[in-house]
């Protein structure tokens, strides 16, 4: 299996850097022909480099040439708009490939289960992200940016994306291929600080220097940082990465400018109460203390000492969460696909189950840059060649590329192809050209489906009309 006469049948279930770099990995063999399906439950294809990637963030988006090769080679196919579990089943699956690899991610977050969480005024931050990439799940959700003071929890790289979007002046957004809504409505915002909170200290930020210098070259923005933050001891002079400690001592050392926005970067403060009778007011603030926890970490719990901050906004960035899939094990516990190197158990601590595999966050968690999608996809795709060398795989009772396509015929005619997704492509680079932006996204799998169907009959008349002309040939 794996030659021309009986090639190898893979589907990806998610088309997101971590399922293209599987794909990838597949197709870097020169010795195999394995022929790769891939599905998204959106019409778009590239995950998080689409919704997750900040759109200020344009030359990490130029990832997408890379997976744009992948997409064309000739052995690949992919299928968008294709739910899995409603559309595809992980039972479809097992019938028409050798092997599945599941790529979808971490789409929820997790909760502060704190008293007020609920409260309008009070999101987690896949909403907000989502919102300002324009995507499908949450062309619905509002933010109220009338406000002066948004609260940011979370000390990761998303918490410094959300505070740049918030700060940034919008004619630099305008650039960019952010949502039209939330483009008009960070025009109209009053917001004035936005309060970062740490709750342990600078030397365990989660985020990176680079994300921090870009923080810091915000225009006609002060950042914040105490200097007592800095001082000597676990918070301040721990484990950190020496770049980010030093930028963070430039930052509480610069003059400010008295600018329109302020970023305030505190630390080993956490939020303990969201207050507000209609929506979100202000918000109970506890200082922290380091202390040594399992395993030698260093772990935050209250000093005793409590503030009342004022919060039109607050938006969680404490992490995302994978989505337990219709058929597939889940480790509640971790929020992932259990799997031993990528091979998928039955439980965590379990068997591995021949022919599924996983890749990317709903591996191993919410965690690492984009690149690191490489190795994580490369492991995987290792321990599937293993097994297939052993012939560990699956044996399904219609492997021919045809058998999908006629069951998707079937089930959900308006799936979308790879040249569908060009088409999407060039009409949202096309509708923002005409403003001077990257692309300008459609919001809503109708409009998107609407525009791709009137563009294809379009370009269906233009190919008649060529016919008519010229009847020769
Ligand atoms: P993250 O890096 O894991 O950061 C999560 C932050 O939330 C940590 O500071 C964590 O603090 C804090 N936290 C967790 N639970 C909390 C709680 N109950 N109360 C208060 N704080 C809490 O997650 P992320 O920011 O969502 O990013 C996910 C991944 O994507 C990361 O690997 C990130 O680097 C990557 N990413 C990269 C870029 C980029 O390269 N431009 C942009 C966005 C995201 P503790 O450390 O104390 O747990």
């Amino acid at each position: 299996m794996g030659s021309e006469e009986r090639p190898l049948r893979v589907a990806i279930v998610g088309a997101g850097p971590s399922g293209f770099y599987a794909a990838e990995h597949l197709q870097e063999r020169d010795d195999l022909i394995a022929l790769i399906d891939m599905y998204d439950r959106l019409p778009t294809p590239f995950g998080l480099v689409r919704g997750g990637v900040a759109p200020d963030h344009q030359k990490i988006k130029s990832v997408t040439r890379v997976y744009d090769r992948i997409a064309t080679h000739s052995h690949f196919r992919f299928f968008g708009n294709v739910e899995f579990g409603r559309d595809m089943t992980d039972a479809d699956l097992a019938d028409h490939y050798h092997a599945a690899i599941y790529a979808t991610g971490a789409r929820t977050d997790r909760r502060m289960g704190i008293p007020g969480e609920e409260l309008p005024g009070s999101h987690p931050a896949t909403e907000f992200v989502g919102w300002y990439n324009a995507h499908p799940d949450f062309h619905d959700v509002r933010f109220d940016l009338s406000g002066a003071h948004v609260v940011i929890v979370g000390n990761g790289n998303v918490a410094i994306d959300i505070a740049r979007i918030l700060a940034s002046p919008p004619e630099l957004l305008a650039e960019t291929d952010i949502a039209d809504e939330a483009l008009e409505a960070l025009r109209a915002s009053r917001v004035r600080t936005i309060t970062v909170l740490g709750r342990r200290g600078p030397a365990q930020a989660a985020f990176t220097a680079k994300e921090l210098k870009g923080l810091a070259s915000v225009p006609e923005t002060d950042v914040v940082v105490e200097a007592g933050a800095l001082a000597d001891g676990p918070a301040g002079v721990g484990e950190g990465d020496p770049r980010t400690l030093e930028l963070l001592r430039e930052l509480a050392a610069r003059p400010r400018m008295e600018a329109a926005r302020e970023i305030h970067l505190r630390f080993l403060a956490s939020p303990v109460e969201i207050l507000g009778t209609e929506r979100v007011e202000r918000l109970v603030v506890a200082e922290n203390e380091l202390y040594e926890g399992s395993g030698g970490r260093l772990r935050a719990r209250p000093s005793g000492r409590y503030e009342t901050i004022p919060a039109d906004l607050v938006l969680r960035a404490i992490g995302y969460r994978g989505v337990a899939l219709p058929g597939v094990p889940f480790d509640e516990g971790r929020g992932v696909i259990p799997n031993a190197g990528g091979r998928m158990l039955d439980g965590p601590e379990g068997s591995p189950i021949p022919g599924e595999y996983v890749v990317g966050w709903i591996k191993r968690g919410p965690r690492g840059i984009i690149g690191t999608n490489k190795p994580d996809a490369q492991e995987t795709v290792e321990a599937l060649l293993a097994d297939l060398a052993e012939g560990h795989l699956r044996d399904p009772y219609r492997p021919e590329p045809a058998a999908v396509v006629e069951l998707l015929g079937r089930r959900k005619p308006d799936y979308v192809t790879y040249e569908d997704w060009q088409i999407i492509d060039e009409l949202e680079r096309a509708r923002g050209a005409e403003t001077g932006r990257a692309r300008r996204k459609f919001a809503r799998i109708e409009e998107m489906l609407d525009a791709l169907a009137e563009r294809k009959d379009a370009m269906e008349v233009a190919d008649e009309a060529l016919e008519v002309e010229s009847p020769e040939g």
